[in-house]
């Protein structure tokens, strides 16, 4: 059941500044500790202070997610993610079939890394992915969650303007290309694969992985290795997700590589409100601040059609059709007990 939908905008607001942090960590070229020039800065004249300051401050702004084209075009381009799902917009396509999943099962070792902006965790080429209506083999790279923070949600896409609590991506690389670098030319060249994960009462039984790992690399640039991890765990099986978005997109952070065929499952994850106040209290920016609201707010969709595939989409008369038959036969025992105990018969008109 969800139960923390908020007010966007204050979400994208918090959004706005936090990813300034993780922008800034990116590009930023000096550590937090002043430099000798920056130094002898502080000792000139108010007019080149002030000089300094407006620098500082234009620097600062740049690094604010509506001012990323700036530095990195891609980031103002007409492909760009995440985007808000409008479900009674999206286009049926038959020609998305389900995805077969590879090396899900096998127990694997995951380095887990403090990026500055977010943690990653390295997935083995082992693992990959077909079909889903794309072409050829895709191989993962890493998986990553957007969080938001005390009692925000923080996905990246939302559903008809409802964001969830927390978003799971799994990138894969399109085969041969071996990096990002390689796959951005390419309008498929990167598969994401999108889980939003629902508030549950209880804890989902192997995030507790996850969260311990995160509390190991609390600080930019820490790591550790989860040993014998299964993605299996956490991603259900190809053959329970059938129902997806899909839609051409972008990376989330910069650049902006608009190469990513972008999957969002109709199934929902669950995580309970522990798990979850565990996750956002565990890392910290590359700046020492507590890594929150890690989410990139929607862009606009700029004429991009939204896909369902065919049995995402069936399931909705699939339901109606189960609730006839329901308030059929309902009725028909309702209507056998009413008239067998006279609440509907002879008996009332004689009254
Ligand atoms: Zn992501």
């Amino acid at each position: 059941m969800i139960t923390t939908r908020r007010n966007d905008c204050y979400a994208s607001c918090k959004s706005d500044q936090m990813l300034s942090v993780q922008l800034c960590g990116v590009t930023r070229a000096s550590s937090p500790v002043m430099t000798h020039a920056e130094v002898r800065a502080d000792r000139k004249p108010p007019s080149i202070l002030q000089d300094k300051s407006n620098i500082e401050r234009r620097k600062r702004q740049s690094c604010y997610p509506s001012r990323w084209a700036a530095q990195f075009p891609s980031c103002g381009g007409l492909r760009q993610s995440p985007i808000n799902i409008v479900t009674s917009k999206v286009r049926v396509n038959s020609a998305l079939p389900p995805f077969s999943f590879i090396g899900h099962s096998d127990r694997v070792n995951v380095t887990v890394q403090n990026k500055g902006h977010s943690a990653h965790f390295a997935l083995p080429p082992s693992v990959q992915l077909t079909g889903g209506g794309l072409t050829g083999h895709y191989r993962a790279a890493q998986f990553h969650f957007h969080w938001g923070g005390d009692r925000r949600p923080g996905s990246e896409h939302t559903i008809d303007g409802e964001r969830f609590p927390m978003e799971l991506h799994i990138v894969h690389i399109k085969a041969p290309y071996s990096s990002l670098a390689e796959a951005e030319h390419d309008m498929a060249g990167i598969a994401l694969l999108a889980f939003l994960f629902e508030e549950s009462t209880d804890d989902h039984p192997h995030l507790d992985t996850v969260i311990a790992a995160l509390g190991r690399v609390q600080n930019n640039g820490s790591s550790t290795v989860i040993s014998s991890f299964r993605l299996r765990d956490v991603v259900p099986p190809a053959d329970s997700l059938h129902g997806y978005y899909r839609y051409v997109g972008s990376m989330t952070t910069p650049g902006c590589e608009q190469a990513v065929a972008w999957t969002v499952f109709h199934r929902k994850l669950s995580i309970s409100s522990r798990q979850l106040d565990a996750i956002i209290r565990q890392c910290r920016f590359w700046t020492g601040q507590p890594m929150t609201d890690t989410f990139r707010p929607t862009q606009p969709l700029d004429g991009r059609i939204v896909y369902c595939s065919m049995s995402g989409a069936a399931q909705t008369p699939v339901v109606h059709v189960w609730l006839c038959v329901f308030l059929v036969v309902f009725w028909s025992v309702m209507n056998s007990h009413m008239t067998s105990t006279g609440f509907m018969g002879e008996e009332l008109q004689d009254v």
